[in-house]
């Protein structure tokens, strides 16, 4: 059981600052995922965690003890990396062992360890195997046993699913997941993908450019999200964003689209941080599933019709893209509507779900 800080981090390749004033409170059996796009320094903030890299400024603390200069060994941590990392000549149980071994661990208690985890990883057929007689979901598997048996304080793992197919991802996902339901231990999980980051975290910490975002609840982060890179880097299809100016006339708060200024888009019951005022550029974030045709018994002010340009089934819903004057905005809904390719549909907002940014800042107003 661990709680782990990371305080004021900066670290720099050459002259590059890949990593800036990072501070992330990480508590007991927490799930913290690092999201983000590829570059933005997730790697090397797990490394740095795990003690494989060095820091140029700041610290991190393992149950508040600065661990910084202790050895990526005595730190009680394990990691389970993208590549695996098995080693090709030796056994499923010699891989699994490795750790145990070197540490001269009994053998009583290896052999107990091992057929605890191999059986719940169901790697446990697979012993005598070598990793080049495995498939891919069979050698991550076993590049978890490996770390499971050593029962780490803390588990780091960098992008673990990466290399599997789409539908082998969704079950190591659900298995991770118990996993830690089950250990309750501290887990860190780097992704630059959002399903996974929302489906596993008890917190997600949003980074771009060597920079922590926003971190917060997966809830938090895809309903009220910092700016305007979280709101478009978190859901799929991605937040339709409305360039547009705010009108304030009395109590009423309204969004103007550049594309259609005879449109007011009332935002009145919208949650602003401070005072709107009139004029003021911002982007509209609506999503997906906050756009919805009206139905025929409702009667809003707001009226809003648009064509239908494109249908996508993706299953059990659909995505249907409207011809927003010029611009592309997406709905999600559930399939059996009866939609077409050309109709023309009024359509309602749901302002519950709206975010609003400062055009300028690109930052939550
Ligand atoms: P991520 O894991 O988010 O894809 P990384 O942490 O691997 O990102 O990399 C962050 C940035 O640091 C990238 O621009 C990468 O090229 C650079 N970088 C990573 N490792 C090194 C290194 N050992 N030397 C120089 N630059 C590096
Ligand atoms: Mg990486």
């Amino acid at each position: 059981m661990a709680t782990l800080q990371v305080k004021n981090l900066t670290k720099n390749f050459g002259p590059t600052q890949v990593l800036k004033q990072i501070n992330i409170d990480i508590s007991d059996g927490e799930f913290l995922v690092l999201l983000g796009p590829s570059g933005c320094g997730k790697s090397t903030l797990l490394n740095i965690i795990a003690g494989l890299e060095t820091v140029n400024e700041g610290e991190v603390r393992i149950n508040d003890h600065v661990v910084n200069k202790v050895e990526p060994k005595d730190r009680n941590i394990a990691m389970v990396f993208q590549s695996y990392a098995l080693y090709p000549s030796m056994t499923v149980r010699d891989n699994i062992l490795f750790g145990l071994k070197q540490r001269k661990t009994p053998q009583e208690e290896m052999e107990n360890s091992l057929q605890h985890f191999s059986k719940m990883l169901k790697v446990d057929h697979l012993l005598q195997r070598k990793p080049g007689q495995l498939s891919g979901g069979q050698r991550q598997r076993v590049a978890m046993g490996r770390a499971l048996v050593r029962k780490p304080e803390v588990f780091l793992f960098d992008e673990p699913l990466s290399n599997l197919d789409a539908k082998l991802r969704v079950e190591m996902r659900h298995e991770i997941k118990k996993l830690h339901e089950q250990l309750g231990t501290t887990m860190i999980y780097v992704t630059h993908d959002q399903v996974e980051a929302m489906s596993l975290a008890t917190r997600i910490a949003v980074m771009d450019e060597g920079i922590v975002q926003q971190i917060d609840s997966p809830e938090v982060v895809y309903d009220r999200p910092e700016s305007v890179f979280v709101a478009d880097f978190v859901g799929s299809p991605s937040i339709n964003m409305i360039p547009g100016k705010l009108v304030v006339e009395g109590s009423l708060v309204a969004v103007v689209p550049d594309a259609q200024s005879s449109l007011k888009i009332p935002v009145s019951g919208y949650e602003f941080r401070e005072a709107p005022r009139s004029g003021t550029g911002v982007l509209l974030g609506v999503r997906p599933e906050c756009l919805m045709p009206q139905s025929s018994s409702e009667q809003t002010e707001f009226q809003l019709s648009l064509p239908v340009s494109l249908i996508e089934l993706t299953g059990h819903e659909q995505n249907i893209t409207f011809n927003f004057y010029g611009a592309e905005i997406v709905s999600r809904l559930p399939r059996g509507n009866q939609l077409k390719v050309g109709d023309v549909v009024p359509l309602n907002i749901d302002l519950g779900g709206v975010s609003i940014f400062d055009s300028t800042s690109r930052k939550r107003i």
